[in-house]
């Protein structure tokens, strides 16, 4: 089989995604590879696909167990002979594992890193045959990076001691990270490298200035309710306190964060793998180990700490290309506390530039006048891309010329010594007398009231925005009073002009519109079909993803196919799975009490399924002769199939047919011929 055609037949897939086709064809040539790709990607088909096109057994590193015994799971669900040897195993499960291998039979074997530690998986893997080394979540060997594993810098060893090719895949993109792999993982001697690009059409972007936060969070979930989501807070105290919001609105949520016992977090991560929309409230500690291909929105209750964190973050969300959708709230306190963490942290000063600018970045996304994807993906030097989907573009915000606002404001903070927060500046400029404003003489200056042209909670805005475009920044040894940076400058000199967006917060919605997945009359089907993959999964006690993913379940409720051959042509329905599934899911569909036959199964791939069909009806019509006054008289199941694949022309040719005698050829031989000729003549 060739490459499409395993594609096909294994994965279900009718094509590759962008950027899978090239990876996977370097892979099957033996190259060594290195492949950056955004989560979602779909990084793991171009080793397990290869896995299949080239001899021997391919060991795959990767970093967690649960996700590998999930991959190795999906795997055989698909009918490849995979297995996992990990700390986790059962005596059973290593022996089948160890079988399988010196029965030959084995293609995919998935190792903990740990694993390269003991002296003895050199040596077993040297006896295995080996044919390619491939590495998931590369950036692991990284020291600088928060994933450093240390036996990750074994695999270099690994790699030269077994002198096979090596494929290494992650979603970091930094230059440094990628340097840093290709020094250890390779080293130093450059693999063929393939960046994909960052751009996830499936996600949809949308940021919301703080107003009422934790209602805006509960209204988000409302719209989505029974749909798996993560709620990123910046503390470890929010993720319980939201989590119990979420419960008490009649979500099923829970909540994660680093200072849970590592065995209560092992429950929450194993929960939302297998549950079917469950919402964890979590801090980033809940980040590599969430393999959730089926993950329908993210949202931050509390601004990331960089664009790379939030690119990360929300990416987790959507990885099986069906709509999904991500909402990061920000607001003054969170700017003000992640220039604090940078401020007080150890890092060296030019490491806290960098810091700095990263937030920046993110600022910039959150204070974004046109579109968010675009925003969002120049920063990774990514152009030209199409968006017409984010929040942004669907509603272009209100925008102004700021300039003599800004310039008061920021005349405000300079007269009063750069000692004041936004609450008291916005006094000053409304010209409100309070006894914080007459204490301090502070109605006697200049800028004292000229600032009426807009309200509180536009100057609100208009602090926030400043702020977001770095043009103030809190100062932590000054309680957090606001203080002009240099980026200022040309602006209050009258050099340059400034556009803000005028952000009339908007008051929510009370009852937020449902977010559906698919159209309204598709509804109830696709309901019907997660109730049928939620029974299968229990039973086999695997994630519900493993069964078929929600990109997969869409499609049949959006296309309805009617028989196994339109079934197998929907994307995410392989060969196996359709053997598995197939008949349940389509008699969720059609309704349909008949049981297909086995044989008629066997044949959905081909374009035999339809001749067998053509025989099936002439038979049906002919079972008691053309008048419908003889004995009834049918063919065999086998008999069709072998008229189906074998297709004979003539009389003669059908004659040698096992099972068409006389009688049968007398009854049906002339219809079927019209059907076989029909079929080929086209
Ligand atoms: P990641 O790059 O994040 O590791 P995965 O390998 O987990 O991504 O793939 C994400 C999802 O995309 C999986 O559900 C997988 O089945 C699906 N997928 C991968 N390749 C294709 C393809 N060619 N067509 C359709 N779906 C695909
Ligand atoms: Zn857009």
């Amino acid at each position: 089989m060739d490459l499409k055609q395993t594609l096909q037949t294994v994965f279900g897939f009718a094509d590759f995604r962008p950027g899978q086709g090239e990876v996977v064809e370097a892979v099957v040539a033996g190259q060594n590879v290195l492949a950056i790709m955004p989560t979602g990607g779909g990084k793991s088909l171009c080793y397990q696909l290869p896995a299949l096109m080239r001899d021997g057994v391919t060991v795959v590193i990767s970093p967690l167990i649960a996700l590998m015994r999930d991959q190795v799971r999906a795997l055989q669900a698909a009918g490849v002979s995979a297995g996992a040897l990990t700390s986790g195993n059962t005596d059973e499960e290593t022996d089948a594992v160890w079988d399988a291998l010196h029965a030959g039979q084995l293609k995919l074997l998935y190792m903990a890193p740990e694993r390269l530690a003991a002296g003895s998986a050199l040596g077993m893997l040297h006896k295995i045959n080996v044919g390619l080394i491939a590495v998931d979540e590369a950036h692991c060997v990284s020291q600088w990076g928060h994933d450093f594993r240390p036996d990750y810098l074994r695999i270099g060893e690994l790699r030269r001691a077994l002198n096979v090719p090596l494929a290494a895949f992650t979603a970091t993109a930094d230059e440094e990270t990628r340097t840093e792999i290709v020094a250890k993982l390779f080293d130093g001697e450059a693999p063929q490298s393939f960046l994909r690009g960052f751009n996830r059409a499936n996600l949809h972007l949308a940021f919301a200035a703080k107003n009422q936060p934790r209602q805006q969070i509960l209204n988000f979930a409302a719209a989505r309710k029974g749909q798996a989501g993560i709620v990123y807070c910046g503390t470890r105290a929010k993720t319980e306190t939201l989590a119990k919001a979420m419960a008490d609105a009649g979500h099923s949520a829970c909540h994660y964060h680093g200072g849970m016992e590592a065995e209560d977090r092992r429950i929450v991560e194993r929960r939302f793998q297998i549950e079917d929309g469950l919402i964890v409230c979590a801090t980033v500690a809940f980040g590599m180990g969430v393999d959730k291909p089926d993950v329908r929105w993210v949202a931050h209750a509390d601004l990331p700490k960089s664009i790379e964190a939030y690119y990360q973050e929300i990416g987790r969300a959507g990885r099986d290309g069906a709509p999904a959708d991500t909402l990061t709230l920000y607001g003054p306190d969170d700017i003000r506390l992640r220039r604090t963490q940078i401020d007080e942290g150890l890092a060296p000063a030019e490491r806290k530039m960098a810091d700095h600018a990263r937030l920046n970045a993110l600022l910039g996304l959150a204070e974004a006048l046109e579109c968010r994807r675009k925003t969002l993906l120049a920063y990774f030097d990514e152009h030209g891309v199409d968006c017409g989907t984010c929040d942004l573009c669907q509603t272009p915000p209100d925008v102004f010329d700021a300039t003599t606002p800004v310039r008061m404001a920021l005349s405000a903070a300079l007269r009063t010594g750069e000692w004041f927060g936004a609450g008291h500046l916005i006094d000053i400029l409304l010209g409100n007398e309070t006894d914080k404003v007459k204490a301090r003489a502070h109605n006697e200056l200049p800028t004292f009231g000229v600032g009426t042209d807009l309200s509180r909670s536009e100057w609100q805005a208009v602090f926030r925005q400043m702020m977001g475009r770095d043009l103030m920044r809190p100062d932590p040894e000054r309680h957090g009073a606001l203080r002009m940076t240099e980026n200022a400058r040309p602006l209050l000199k009258g050099e340059a002009q400034i556009t803000l967006r005028r952000d009339t917060i908007k008051t929510s919605a009370r009852r937020p519109a449902v977010k559906a997945l698919v159209k309204e009359e598709d509804a109830p089907l696709l309901s019907a079909l997660k109730a049928k993959r939620r029974a299968l999964a229990e039973t086999q006690r695997v994630p519900a993803y493993i069964i078929f993913n929600d990109k997969t379940l869409i499609e049949m409720a959006e296309l309805r196919p009617d028989s196994l051959d339109a079934m197998a042509r929907v994307s995410g329905v392989g060969a196996k799975k359709l053997e598995s599934y197939g008949t349940a899911f389509l008699e969720v569909i059609t309704g349909a009490q008949d049981k297909v036959h086995p044989m008629r199964r066997k044949l959905a791939l081909t374009d035999a399924g339809a001749i067998y069909d053509a025989l099936l009806a002439a038979q049906v019509d002919l079972q008691h002769g053309p008048m419908g006054t003889q004995k009834p008289l049918t063919c065999s199941k086998p008999t069709l199939r072998n008229l189906s694949e074998m297709r004979p022309r003539t009389l003669d040719e059908l004659r040698r047919i096992p099972g068409m005698d006389d009688a049968r050829v007398d009854r049906f031989g002339d219809a079927f011929l019209a059907v076989l000729n029909g079929a080929q003549t086209g």
